[in-house]
């Protein structure tokens, strides 16, 4: 049963103090199994790479990539994806939010038959009320708009079949969703719930900033319904403006002594109006900003340094 490979593949951005831990518990797990284990750090400017290194000098089945500075996290998975060789791949956090004993159940289903393996979170130990909203609303807001629908509570712990990577990799496109890229695939997936744990150790390296960029990339990668709500208001707004200005004029033929010029109707219009327009321009920005992205095919990492490749 287990003449397969397995690739793991972990992205590290400033995980110094994680490592050893993370492989403490994560090597028990994956030793019985042919493995490969893919680290691909994302610029770390800590002691992360040279640990890694080290730890690459030891264990020849561990591959380290290193990029040439911090490109992000769906970056560093889609190097690992265009660099594993492995039947199953399962992309795992260094932190030790995701437990790696988790891997063993992922593969049983996989060898069931299920291409698509998820990690779904339950419990959430560790993270602040404000995360777990934030978290919980994307995830809402990304299924109503999008026309795939996109796992709930679902982040990047995953195993995938081969078939899936190769799917992955044959993408053309530049801005990598993975999560939502994976479902769009539609290949047959299980759910496997389980509790998240607290960080073993450092901060998030997603704050809010970045999870208002992940958030935009994932809607508009998945979704043109934004820029039709912006017509939806539009027009919405054109015909109240119009009816208005009818009901004005009427009735100032009507009864011109009860035309009163008041500047507060005047100015909430105005305000309400220019809100509507510069959030209309922002939305369409951001679909130009990302046509001209692809457009640009510029590599979506720079990878400075591969060892035991
Ligand atoms: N990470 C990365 N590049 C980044 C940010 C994060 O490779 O720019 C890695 C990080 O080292 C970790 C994983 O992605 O292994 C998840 O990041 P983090 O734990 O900060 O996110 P959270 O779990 O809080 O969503
Ligand atoms: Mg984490």
């Amino acid at each position: 049963m287990n003449n397969f490979l397995l690739s793991v593949i972990v992205p590290v951005y400033n995980e110094e103090s994680n490592i050893s831990p993370f492989l403490k518990r994560l090597l028990p797990v994956i030793k019985k199994y042919q493995y490969e284990l893919v680290f691909v750090d994302d610029g770390s400017t800590d002691e992360t790479l040279a640990i890694l290194k080290k730890e690459a000098v030891r264990n020849e089945r561990l591959k380290l990539i290193s990029f040439s500075r911090n490109f992000g996290h769906q970056s560093a998975l889609t190097a690992g994806y265009e660099n594993c060789l492995g039947q199953a791949v399962v992309t795992i956090d260094a932190d030790l939010q995701d437990p790696p004993e988790l891997i063993d159940k992922m593969i049983q289903f996989w060898q069931k038959g299920y291409r698509v393996v998820y990690a779904k979170r339950g419990k959430r130990w560790g993270e602040n009320y404000f995360k777990k909203t934030t978290a919980s609303l994307f995830y809402k807001l990304i299924n109503a708009l999008s026309d795939v629908p996109i796992p709930q509570e679902v982040g990047d712990f995953r195993l995938l079949d081969r078939k899936v990577v190769d799917y992955l990799n044959r993408l053309p496109e530049h801005s990598r969703f993975l999560r939502g890229l994976v479902a769009w695939g539609n290949f047959p997936s299980k759910d496997i719930v389980f509790e998240r744990n607290e960080r073993f150790s450092g901060k998030t390296h997603y704050p809010l900033s970045k999870m208002v960029n992940l958030a935009l990339d994932g809607i508009t990668s998945f979704s043109i319904k934004p820029l039709r709500m912006a017509t939806y208001f539009g027009t919405a707004s054109g015909i109240l403006g119009f009816l208005g200005i009818i009901y004005e004029l009427t009735r100032k033929i009507i009864s011109p002594q009860s035309f009163v010029i008041g500047w507060t109707g005047l100015f909430t219009a105005v305000m309400f109006m220019g809100g509507i327009q510069l959030i209309t321009i922002g939305i369409i920005g951001e679909y130009v900003g990302k046509i001209y992205q692809e457009i640009q095919k510029r590599p979506r990492f720079m990878i400075k340094e591969k060892i035991n490749f």
